[in-house]
Parts: structure tokens; C-alpha cells; sequence
């Protein structure tokens, strides 16, 4: 029988049409087990969809407890009646396959929906004006293109019920933005050829090393592969665009290492779309720090790092799924002694609004007493987030208080200001994770991420259990320390290259 194009195959291809292809035809053996945050986001999305159903207090079609062939036959029986809102319905045109969570009519067609447990749209979290997630518009246009098949459709306004209780309208055929004049639905009909062409295997997918492999479950397999290819993603920054730009003149890691790049340069362009002749250097140095036995990091110019006696190493968690930053924690040390450190964390026991306030404002009352002292943190998040703590609780701090801390001489982001900027490392991404096991330090839980620690946080929301707080805890602390560990070394960096010890 012929796979049918789902809306989950839609979601999974804008962000990496490999895992389309691994799902499709990949060992199942081979797939890591669930990740617990991957699951927390089902069992997330699953209660808030109940909740949202539960709490409608208009009348509606409800298919939930059906076969999936009995969905599809009260599916197209309601929308012929004219059901004014249809819960889990099944519809199917051609080799379309889609199960919206809600159709609603209006005029004489129908539109489709999906409660999402997340922002409708990107950015929004942040108080941005948010803009579609390409994710969420494949999967609605797919529903969209099965009603128009069917001649159900009341054109291509599909919407999003979203975690705040906003709904949000994807208005398919107008232009993404001022600058990008292409429409979602031609983003649709892109990934719609694409899965075609891997459903029928005329096309083939490589792995590329990204952020979002943390979360997958063919990580394993995929690193594998890729180490066997020895594929430019494994060079950091690079990616799949640009790895697979580069694939007609460089196809792997040591080719780039040891070539002559300068036949690919023209002034400040190469003849690779997409990279110019500052990037393929890089890249080549890059190349070369991970094929060089014992390559060591080094500094591209001179960084001074500050020289005030208290040194606050400074790391936040936060839930996105509640939107809750429920802990900051900072290591203090005095002149550059291990032996002074301590840990001091402020912690919301529960993800109120009332509790998120006082771990702020006890956090930046502690700042403000620990003046002067140095204060490092790694990328831009924990600026961020303290940002938009400040406009949630403006009688904490003024606006301008916070700017002053971040923008400080003696406040330094790590990644942002010296490891992106100033220096370079053998290894496969810049993560703090990467660099401080690089540098020989460990965590002493055996499955350290942020993304597990949302997970703990959420049990421990759910039980109040004092292991799995000392757990969060412990791991926050260690990420602070890992933070020490790194700006200790790069105070120890040559400034270089500096390829064999
Ligand atoms: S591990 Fe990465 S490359 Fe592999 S399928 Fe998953 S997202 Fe794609």
C-alpha cells in the first residue's frame, strides 16, 4: 500500500527531511529510546488538548473514541450534514492523510484548526509580534489542500488555538513578511514535493548535525553515519545549507582540511552560494582543529577578562511550556580561589507568578549586594530572560538597572563575546556542555541538558519531591561551574592558531 502524506510527516521535514526519511525507512532497532522531554511535550500537548475540549462551551462533533476508519466515515458524514465544529476527525484526499484536531464551519465549507500547547506563532513568548511557525503551516495547509480536494474547503484561513487561548489565523497565500514575498502555501507545496519524492524514495536525505538532533530519536544513528561520511556538519556552525552548497567542490571534513580553498575564492566571495571567503577560512580552520591529533583551542586576538576580587558565575532554568523562569543560580568566588566558592540559588518551589517575582527579585537583590564583582553567563539567554522579568515585574528593577548590569565592562557572555567571537576549538559545537567536558570537567548527574531539567522541574511541580529538587539544583550549580572551568581556560589560551601541543 502506498504511504500516505501525514501532517506529523509535514511537521518533522521542515525541520530535517532525514528524519522523514529514517522514519519512513530506517531500522527501528536503531532508534534511541524516547527522550523524557520529548515525552513531557506529548503528555503536555495531549492535557492541554483535553482541556481546551472540556472547557467549550459550544456544541460540537465529537470523534475522539472512534477507529481511525470509523473517523474518516463520520468525518465526511458531519461535514455533509453541516456540523458546525467537528473534535478529531480523520480526512483524506488522494495521498493526503490528515487528522486536524478541530474542522470548523464557516459559509458553506469548512476550515481547518490545531490546539497547539505552544505559542501560535514564533516569537510571541517574547512579546515580539510573533510571525508563523512553518511547522504549524504545513501541517494546516495539508488539512486545507484535503478540504479543497474533497470541495469542503472555505479557503486557506487555517487556524491555531494557541497555550495563551489566542487563536491564530494562518492566512496561507499571503507573504510571509515585507521582505519574504513567499506565500506559506508555497512553503506547503515545497515540503508536499519533497515528501512525495522521499515516500517514493526518488529522492535521498543525509543526516546534518543541528540543534534539533538533541531531541531525536535516530541521534545515535545519525552521529554514526555522519562520523563514517565524515561530514562538514560535524564542523560547527557549518549546517546542512551550507554543507550541502559546499558538496560540489568540498565533501568532507578532511578534504576541507587539506585543500587549497583559495581556487574557491573571488575577492570577498567564494563560487559557493551562501559562503563567503571569511566563512570558508573559518570553516577550514575549523576542519583542520578536528582532523589535527591534539589541536589545541586558541584565542584569535588578546581578551582581558575582569580582575575585580568576586566573581558571580550566573545560569538561569526556565519552563517555556509555562512560560516560568523558576530558577537563577550563581557560583561566587573571591580572588580566583576554587576553595571560596559557594552556590547560591533562588529557587520558585511552584510556577506562579507570585513565586517566579520573588526568585527574581531575590536574585537581583543579591546581585545588587555582591557590586562590584565580575558576572559571566553563557549566551544571550539569561539577558533575555531577566529583560523580560523586568517588564513583567517593573517595581523589581527599572528597566535601565538591568541594561546597566548586562552592558557592564565587568559582564561578560561568554559565548557571545568570546568563545563565538575571540577563539577557536576542536570540537563539534560550542555548546557549554562541549567545552567544559572538553576541558575534563564533568556533571555529576548522568544525564545533564536543560531540557531534562524541565522535566525534573515538572515532577517536581507534581510531587514535591526533595531529590529531584536537589537534582535541578545540583545540576544548575554544576552548569555554573562549568562556566568557571571554561573562563579559567580561556584566560589560559595563546593567542593563535596553535595546532599540535
Ligand atoms: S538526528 Fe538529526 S539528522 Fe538525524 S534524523 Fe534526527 S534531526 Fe535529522
Amino acid at each position: 500500500m502506498k504511504k500516505e502524506i501525514t501532517a506529523s510527516m509535514l511537521y518533522n521535514l521542515v525541520s530535517c527531511p532525514h528524519r522523514v526519511t529514517m522514519d519512513l525507512f530506517g531500522d527501528p532497532a536503531k532508534k534511541d529510546p524516547i527522550n523524557s522531554f520529548v515525552q513531557l511535550l506529548w503528555d503536555r500537548g495531549n492535557i492541554f488538548e483535553r482541556e481546551v475540549i472540556e472547557s467549550l462551551d459550544i456544541p460540537f462533533t465529537n470523534l475522539h473514541a472512534y477507529s481511525e476508519r470509523e473517523k474518516e466515515r463520520l468525518t465526511m458524514e458531519a461535514m455533509e450534514r453541516g456540523d458546525t465544529l467537528i473534535y478529531a476527525g480523520r480526512i483524506r484526499a488522494d495521498d493526503l492523510l490528515g487528522e486536524p484536531d478541530l474542522l470548523r464551519r464557516q459559509g458553506n465549507g469548512y476550515v481547518a484548526g490545531d490546539i497547539k500547547s505552544g505559542a501560535g506563532e514564533e516569537g510571541a513568548n517574547d512579546g515580539e509580534n510573533g510571525r508563523p511557525k512553518k511547522h504549524y503551516a504545513v501541517q494546516l495547509a495539508l488539512y486545507t489542500d484535503i478540504l479543497e480536494k474533497t470541495g469542503f474547503s472555505a479557503g486557506r484561513v487555517p487556524f491555531v488555538w494557541d497555550v495563551h487561548g489566542d487563536e491564530v489565523v494562518y492566512d496561507l497565500d499571503a507573504p510571509q513578511g515585507v521582505r519574504n514575498r513567499v506565500s506559506l502555501w508555497s512553503v506547503y507545496q515545497t515540503a508536499l514535493g519533497l515528501a512525495r519524492k522521499l515516500v517514493e524514495k526518488s529522492e535521498k536525505t543525509k543526516p546534518a548535525l543541528a540543534g534539533q538532533c538533541k531531541l531525536c530519536h535516530w541521534r545515535s544513528a545519525c552521529v554514526k553515519h555522519l562520523e563514517k561520511l565524515d561530514d562538514l556538519t560535524l564542523i560547527p556552525e557549518l549546517g546542512r545549507a551550507r554543507r550541502d552548497a559546499m558538496w560540489l567542490y568540498i565533501k568532507n571534513v578532511k578534504t576541507l582540511s587539506e585543500s587549497n580553498i583559495e581556487e574557491f575564492i573571488q575577492g570577498k566571495k567564494t563560487v559557493i552560494p551562501g559562503v563567503g571567503s571569511g566563512k570558508l577560512h573559518q570553516f577550514q580552520e575549523r576542519a583542520r582543529l578536528l582532523k589535527t591529533r591534539g589541536a589545541r583551542p586558541y584565542l584569535k586576538e588578546a581578551v582581558a577578562l575582569p580582575s575585580l576580587e568576586k566573581e558571580l558565575f550566573f545560569d538561569i532554568e526556565t519552563d517555556p511550556m509555562r512560560d516560568v523562569c523558576y530558577l537563577h543560580g550563581f557560583v561566587e568566588r573571591m580572588g580566583g580561589d576554587n576553595g571560596t566558592e559557594r552556590y547560591v540559588a533562588f529557587y520558585a518551589d511552584n510556577p506562579t507568578l507570585e513565586e517566579e517575582e520573588k526568585a527574581f527579585a531575590d536574585a537581583w537583590e543579591y546581585v545588587k549586594a555582591s557590586m562590584p564583582c565580575a558576572i559571566y553567563y553563557y549566551s544571550h539567554y539569561e539577558r533575555t530572560i531577566w529583560g523580560k522579568l523586568q517588564g513583567r515585574y517593573p517595581h523589581v528593577a527599572e528597566e535601565g538597572e538591568i541594561a546597566e548590569v548586562f552592558n557592564a565592562a565587568e559582564t561578560v557572555d561568554l559565548y557571545t563575546d568570546i568563545v563565538r567571537k575571540k577563539s577557536e576549538w576542536p570540537t563539534r559545537d560550542h555548546s557549554i556542555k562541549t567545552l567544559a567536558y572538553y576541558l575534563g570537567f564533568t556533571w555529576r548527574d548522568k544525564d545533564p541538558s536543560g531540557a531534562a531539567s524541565i522535566e525534573w522541574y515538572h515532577r517536581w511541580v507534581e510531587t514535591k519531591d526533595e531529590e529531584i529538587k536537589k537534582r535541578i539544583l545540583e545540576y544548575n550549580e554544576d552548569d555554573c561551574i562549568a562556566m568557571r572551568v571554561l573562563r579559567d581556560a580561556i584566560e589560559q589560551l595563546n593567542i593563535g592558531p596553535e595546532l599540535v601541543f
